[in-house]
């Protein structure tokens, strides 16, 4: 599908009201939480979806009792009738041991979740955001990933039900816009981080920072030498709310992430440099089709959005790790964090 782009001014639609109510499915989440913040400090009305399979209601506990807070728990592959003017699906498990747990309730999560958000939308009329991943590009061969490249997926390997699920979904995202003219928008979010990942979470940059905060050994899955790009949450979020307020011309996908690049080995030796940790580097087999390089290339955002990310990755791991030293001081699930960390080795 060619990206639809074109030059915007930045700010509300003239036909929306100033305060919104607001659905956001997997606000309990790691990223979800941080776009109910935003929105809740904006002044919209927040409906917070979650099954709470990954998600805590911990990261929403601030807004538990705010008269414009409400939190459901469903699962968006059932049917949701809300009665609300736009609507952010971020609900799927992201980190690969969770969504290879129960690969098929990833498919059901994406593609029929996916359905029932198009289905409201449709109902209501009304904006609808996916969040969409790098991970459609597969194990890329073009490199940077620009939009317009289809991808190299394996459809029935172990990442499939994640990767093939999210493609579906952007198919339907776009036949719904030509079938039934919705609004939408599509975002393919490259690997973020910061605080509010769980200590469990099983991705790379909460894995390294837990491991070297315990002085526990860092896991690098193969030689250590394929590349990642890593946003910061809060430039990640401030790119999702702004691609909500474009025209509706601009319907995405758009690449969103820092296309500076590192290798997980370069990632580990930060984070062993930066928490001072006595950890020690161990080197497990890699997990099959981990794709070997990734990085955005974000010049429609850029041009489409006026964004691009702020945030270099020694200043968001420095309140990445701030962030999890306490949790771990403070929590009383330690113990039990290092253990399942380590079991996100594959
Ligand atoms: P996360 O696992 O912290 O959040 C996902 C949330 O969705 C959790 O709160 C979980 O409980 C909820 N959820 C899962 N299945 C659900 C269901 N069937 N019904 C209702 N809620 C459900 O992950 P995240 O990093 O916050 O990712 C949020 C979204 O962004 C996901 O859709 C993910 O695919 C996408 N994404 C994230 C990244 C990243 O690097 N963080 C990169 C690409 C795409
Ligand atoms: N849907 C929903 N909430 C609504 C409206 C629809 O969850 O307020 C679901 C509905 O259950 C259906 C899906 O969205 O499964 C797709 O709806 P659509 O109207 O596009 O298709 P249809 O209902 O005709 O299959
Ligand atoms: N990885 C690693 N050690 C870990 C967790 C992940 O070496 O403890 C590697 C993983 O194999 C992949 C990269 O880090 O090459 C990013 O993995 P993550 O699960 O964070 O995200 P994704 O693979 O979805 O980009």
């Amino acid at each position: 599908m060619k990206p639809i782009s074109s030059p915007v001014k930045n700010g509300a639609r003239n036909n929306m009201p100033s305060h919104k109510k607001i659905l956001v499915t997997g606000g309990a989440g790691f990223l979800g939480s941080h776009l109910c913040d935003r929105l809740m400090s904006e002044g919209h009305s927040v409906i917070c979806v979650d099954n709470f399979l990954t998600g805590r209601r911990l990261n929403v506990e601030r807004w538990m009792n705010h008269p414009r807070f409400e939190l459901k728990g469903h699962d968006v592959a059932l049917p949701l009738h809300v009665e609300v003017d736009e609507i952010y699906n971020l609900a799927c498990p992201a980190s690969p041991i969770h969504y290879q747990h129960d690969p098929i309730q990833t498919t059901k999560t994406s593609v029929l979740g996916a359905i029932n958000m198009l289905g409201l939308a449709k109902r209501l009329q009304a904006r609808v955001f996916q969040a969409s991943t790098s991970e459609v590009y597969g194990d890329p061969s073009v490199h940077p990933q620009v939009e317009g490249y289809w991808g190299n997926v394996n459809p029935i390997g172990p990442r499939a039900c994640y990767d093939e699920g999210k493609r579906c979904a952007e198919t339907l995202f776009f036949d719904y816009r030509r079938q039934h003219n919705l609004d939408i928008k599509v975002a393919r979010i490259f690997n973020t981080y910061g605080p509010r990942m769980h200590p469990n979470d099983g991705r790379v940059v909460s894995n390294f920072i837990v491991q070297a905060l315990n002085s526990d050994p860092i896991t690098i899955y193969g030689d250590g030498n394929q590349t990642r790009s890593f946003c910061y949450v809060d430039d990640l979020i401030e790119g999702i709310v702004r691609l909500m307020a474009t025209p509706a011309s601009i319907t995405g996908p758009l690449n969103l992430g820092n296309p500076e690049e590192f290798t997980i080995k370069e990632l580990a030796d930060l984070v062993i440099d930066m928490t001072g940790s006595s950890s020690e580097l161990t080197y497990l087999p890699l997990p099959q089709n981990d794709p070997r390089q990734r990085r955005p290339d974000i010049s429609l955002a850029k041009e489409a959005l006026g964004w691009r990310p702020s945030v270099k990755l020694r200043e968001g791991l420095n309140r990445t790790i701030e962030y999890f030293d306490t949790v771990l001081a403070t929590e009383d699930r330690v113990a039990g964090a290092i253990e399942s960390t380590a079991m996100g080795a594959p």
